[in-house]
């Protein structure tokens, strides 16, 4: 289908010093967001972080207690939910059970007495390609099948801007899967703003243009998905984007190439532009899948840190790659990802072992050392990040 229709209406949305107080509870610090017009925008974050009250309050199912919402640069602050050129996809679909598909999604547009509501329908279904299924009813469609047939519902409105709330949640992960590319390529046909509220970092890195990491009500970081994951800000993001593994130790030496730390006798390096402090008391980091393991010590070499030996404490296979904790003394548990390229692996449980990167992998965080239960609750949200991705999830 021609996507004329839906090109460029997009809008902006901009969150301006937003806090958000609940009786004895501060849901949402102070969120200061431009969402561009046309990006697919991920709000993304452990539970309770302040995700779903974001979008209830672009929404407008919830009052701001302080700030501005803008959206195509009208302040909608005071709208009212309807009034907003909003629309949202839930998890649950809550489609009409008794209508058809066709129905379903003309039902807004006979509602508010727009022309032609059939055939508009028809092109939205079109463009989900669920046309053919038009005069089906819901419950003779599959869950990924429904939840197209509820984008499309939203989507025929036009809204400025749509949001998406976990809208995948109840689809099983390979449907998810597919469903995460789909989606992608309607909202690129389309041209609207999509914002997007999930806990899976998948699913945000696989979609979004630009993902924001939420925590306890704040941003900690936003940028491009590869961005955020091979330079992330802090630990709880480095964390909660995938895994890494972290160590902290005093700069021993500053040049403009590169900080090496001092990491229980090892000195690691960390190139000058990828480390966010370069005195005192620093955490850097490197993601799991940049790691070699050696069974001998390797020659030195100035573009390579190693660290070593350690013991191999679990190896365990999972289909496309191997995850091997390493325990090196001083330094804490290390968690290697190996490529499975030949059958079996050298590398077995209780073996001596070396590990080496290149410098260049490596990362400096923002954190301050010394912000201890910070570190505590990060280490929680780490081990679920740990668990999702050893389930796939
Ligand atoms: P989830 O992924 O579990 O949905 P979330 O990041 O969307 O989590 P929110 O629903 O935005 O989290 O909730 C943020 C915090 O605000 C939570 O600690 C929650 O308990 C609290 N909260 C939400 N609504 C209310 C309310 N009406 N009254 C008091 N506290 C609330």
């Amino acid at each position: 289908m021609t996507t004329d229709t839906f090109a460029e209406s997009g809008a902006d949305l901009e969150l301006v010093g937003i806090h958000k107080r609940f009786p004895g509870f501060t849901a949402i610090e102070e969120l200061n967001l431009t969402i561009p017009a046309g990006s697919f925008f991920a709000l993304l974050g452990p539970s309770g972080c302040g995700k779903t009250t974001t979008l209830r309050l672009v929404a407008g199912l919830e009052a701001p207690t302080a700030g501005r919402i803008l959206v195509g640069g009208t302040d909608v602050t005071n709208q009212k939910s309807f009034q907003r050129p909003v629309n949202t996809v839930f998890q649950s679909y809550a489609l009409f059970p008794h209508m058809t598909v066709l129905e379903n999604v003309a039902f807004g547009l006979r509602r508010r007495k727009m022309a032609d509501p059939l055939g508009k329908a028809h092109e939205v279904l079109r463009l989900v390609e669920l046309d053919h299924l038009a005069s089906r009813r819901p419950q003779q469609l599959s869950g990924g099948q429904q939840q197209r047939v509820a984008l499309a519902r939203a989507i025929v409105n036009r809204p400025a801007l749509l949001l998406l709330d976990e809208p995948l949640g109840a689809l099983d992960l390979k449907l998810r899967r597919q469903m995460q590319l789909e989606l992608k390529t309607i909202q690129e046909d389309v041209g609207l703003t999509f914002l997007h509220v999930t806990h899976d970092q998948e699913e945000a890195m696989t979609m979004a243009d630009t993902i924001a990491v939420m925590n306890k009500g704040r941003i900690e970081q936003m940028g491009a998905p590869q961005e955020l994951y091979e330079l992330p800000r802090t630990s709880f993001v480095a964390n909660f984007l995938g895994q890494s593994n972290l160590f902290t130790g005093p700069v021993v030496s500053t040049t403009s190439a590169g900080v090496a730390v001092d990491v229980a006798g090892h000195k690691i390096v960390v190139p000058a532009a990828r480390a966010h402090r370069t005195t005192g008391e620093i955490t850097i980091g490197v993601r799991p899948e940049k790691l070699t393991l050696h069974s001998a010590k390797p020659t030195h070499d100035a573009d390579v840190n190693v660290m070593g030996p350690g013991r191999v404490t679990d190896v365990s296979f999972s289909g496309v790659s191997t995850q091997y904790l390493v325990e090196v003394p001083g330094a804490g548990t290390l968690i290697v990802f190996a490529q499975n390229m030949t059958f079996g692996s050298d590398v077995k449980f209780g073996d001596e072992v070396w590990v080496s990167w290149g410098v260049g992998h490596g990362f400096g965080l923002d954190d301050d050392p010394a912000d201890a239960p910070r570190f505590e609750a990060d280490f929680d949200t780490r081990s679920i990040a740990a668990q999702r991705h050893l389930e796939g999830a």
